[in-house]
């Protein structure tokens, strides 16, 4: 049997039973409507009371967070982003675009998330928080009443240096866990990709984790980190691939975001659609927030995950249904971008599994487009995010102007309600961004 085959079939076939993948592997911008969208299927492994659960856990360790990191002091420990009207950004791009957004444009800042500035600053975090307390509870250090600032004393730190955290990472995920592991005393180590950009592994660094680097992307530094777990009982692996901890971390946003709506009067319900655009790697951050999202408000909020076209492997699992055992490798894509918090190859099959009916599709954007976008939003909004925190702001301008994103809005009778939509821009990253890398990624020449 020939080796290029893929689960028994090969290019070819694959192209004629989805010709999407023709223009996929030739690098065109696309937009896939998902089919399976909305065909009920319960979640078999998770329900809602697990995200309660994680949002208590936050709760309780609000207060260390609020005492080891001050920039929390005015949310009280609760790590959590604005939302932002970005009107000049909207009017821009109906300019560029000759399109007009038809609702209400936001953006949610989780670039602006406290600790470590991007998205993974949910997932990561709240997971090495619960190791953190599984190990104290283990270790009798916890009886229930006590205020969660006893993780930040002596006796907890001396038994956490006893452990250690490993992590598979393109940079924001190891940002997360390093710094939130090294303050409870933990020794991590993180293993980088070839991706990884040198300012996160010198942070990192300076807060006495432990960088591993490669010359090689981001599955094999998880392979890497998996590794390094498997002969070693002291060292805790965060699968960013495979956790439900993550997951469950990423979904809290949605409850959260409901109450920022409420403060905001903002409705959403049966006429008043939530349409929202997540960047897209591995899946389980954009995962983790759709299926908190479709857990507050069900049918009426609509989420797309946008991928760059060097690196559509959550589009590609998906649509072929092969999640995990199919890379952009196998369509003659070469995952190289410099959205580098997408620059993943192959899909986390756990998150495509999971979510794969609550996802209403997926598009791909260029990278050239993704600097146009930043620079647009600098120039309006004086607001800069990295790379791969761009990829959401082409998600309307396609839902409105392609064939599926019309399709998708005539077969769900969306189209007299979309007057009344909110379309939020989920931003994942950027904040932390040192200063000669944000005018470096400003200056980006672009041909327009
Ligand atoms: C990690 C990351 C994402 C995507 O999250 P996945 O869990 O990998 O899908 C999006 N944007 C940024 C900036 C990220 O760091």
């Amino acid at each position: 049997m020939s080796s290029n085959l893929i689960a028994g079939k090969d290019v070819q076939q694959w192209k004629d039973d989805y010709p999407l993948l023709e223009k996929i592997s030739r690098l065109e911008e696309v937009f896939w409507r998902n089919i399976d969208y909305g065909t009920k299927k319960e979640m078999e492994y998770l329900s809602s009371k697990d995200i309660t659960d994680a949002l208590e856990r936050l709760e309780r360790f609000a207060p260390f967070i609020e005492t080891m990191f001050p920039e929390t002091l005015h949310t009280k420990g609760i790590i959590e982003s604005p939302l932002k009207k970005i009107n000049k950004m909207k009017n821009q791009l109906k300019h560029v675009y000759k399109i007009d957004i038809s609702g209400e444009l936001l953006l949610k800042c989780d670039s602006h998330l406290p600790i470590s500035g991007s998205i993974k600053a949910r997932g990561g975090i709240y997971e090495v928080l619960k190791h953190a307390e599984d190990l104290a509870l283990e270790n009798g250090l916890l009886t229930n009443t006590e205020s969660y600032t006893i993780f930040s004393s002596a006796r907890f730190k001396e038994l956490f240096s006893k452990y250690k955290i490993a992590v598979g990472s393109t940079g924001n995920l190891g940002l997360s866990i390093g710094i939130m592991g090294a303050s409870l005393g933990f020794q991590v180590t993180v293993h980088m990709s070839s991706d990884a950009m040198t300012w996160k592994k010198n942070l990192l660094r300076r807060k006495g984790v432990t960088v591993i680097e490669y010359q090689t992307d981001y599955s094999h530094a998880v392979e890497a980190g998996r590794r390094q777990a498997e002969t070693d009982p002291t060292c805790y692996f965060i699968d960013d691939e495979n956790s439900k901890d993550l997951f469950l971390g990423y979904a809290t946003a949605a409850s959260r975001l409901k109450e920022q709506f409420k403060k905001r009067n903002i409705i959403v319900d049966e006429d008043h659609p939530l349409f929202v655009y997540l960047p897209c790697g591995v899946g389980g951050g954009p995962g983790g927030i759709t299926y908190g999202l479709k857990t507050e408000f069900g049918e009426n909020v609509h989420c797309f995950f946008a991928e760059p076209t060097h690196s559509p492997c959550f589009l590609i699992g998906q649509m072929t249904g092969l999640h995990d055992r199919v890379s952009v490798f196998d369509f003659g894509l070469d995952n190289r971008t410099a959205a580098d918090g997408l620059a993943v190859g192959r899909p986390s099959s756990f998150v495509g599994q999971a979510i794969g009916h609550l996802l209403s599709g997926c598009y791909t954007i260029d990278d050239q487009r993704l600097f146009s976008f930043l620079r647009k939003l600098v120039d309006t909004e004086n607001l800069f995010l990295e790379p791969s925190a761009l990829a959401g702001f082409y998600g309307p301008i396609q839902l409105f102007r392609t064939i599926e994103g019309k399709k998708y809005l005539d077969c769900h009778q969306l189209n007299d309600k979309v007057s009344n939509a909110l379309h939020l821009v989920w931003a994942t990253g950027g904040s932390m961004v040192p200063k000669e890398m944000v005018s470096e990624y400003y200056e980006e020449k672009i041909e327009e």
